[in-house]
């Protein structure tokens, strides 16, 4: 059974460290418990437009057929600790194990493993899903993905704040502002 790449790996080891050493301030924190309601409310509008357009269930039987998807290996490997983070603080586990190894570490049975993808993965619509779901059913779910992704990014700068208030990313051997 493969696991992660080593760059990946340690932005998982590190989203981990920053949960428990930063998990418990975060979710107090009035603006970043804010923000974390609104994007699980988004995450659940976001999928169900998904599933209602037939883009969930294309998705997933191309990404677990093991050839072709866009859910490639280096997707999973690009991940940094915050964004992890994030998935954790939704109530994402981070897999030890690749279940699909041509894969993007994050590929399950069930299609995708994390709560909050990247902006790639939410964004991308190779030609064949574009042609079977078309222009206006793709606008409805841009419309939707972008006030998720805005959101998003909104909790990434709280939680960054809380942890430099709580001390700073230096408490799990990063510099500074950094990732
Ligand atoms: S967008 Fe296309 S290539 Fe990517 S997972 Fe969906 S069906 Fe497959
Ligand atoms: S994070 Fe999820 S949606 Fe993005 S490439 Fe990996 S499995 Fe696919």
């Amino acid at each position: 059974m493969s696991g992660p790449g080593i760059k990946l790996a340690k932005e998982m080891e590190k989203a981990l460290k920053l949960k428990d050493l930063f998990g418990l301030a975060c979710l107090d924190d009035p603006e970043s418990s804010r923000l974390l309601r609104d994007l699980r409310e988004l995450i659940h509008r976001t999928r169900a437009t998904m599933v209602q357009s037939g883009v969930v269930s294309a998705c997933t039987r191309c990404a677990t057929n093991g050839k072709g998807s866009c859910c490639f290996r280096e997707m999973g490997e690009s991940f940094g600790s915050i964004e992890l983070f994030v998935n954790l603080v939704l109530g994402s586990a981070l897999p030890e194990e690749t279940a699909f190894p041509e894969s993007c570490h994050f590929v399950g049975d069930g299609g995708c493993r994390l709560q909050a993808p990247q902006s790639f993965c939410l964004n991308y619509f190779c030609p064949e899903l574009k042609e079977t779901l078309g222009e206006e059913a793709i606008c409805n779910i841009q419309l939707q993905v972008g006030k998720q992704l805005l959101v998003a990014w909104k909790l990434e700068r709280a939680l960054a704040r809380c942890i430099e208030d709580a001390g700073g990313l230096g408490q799990i051997g990063c510099p500074s502002g950094g990732d």
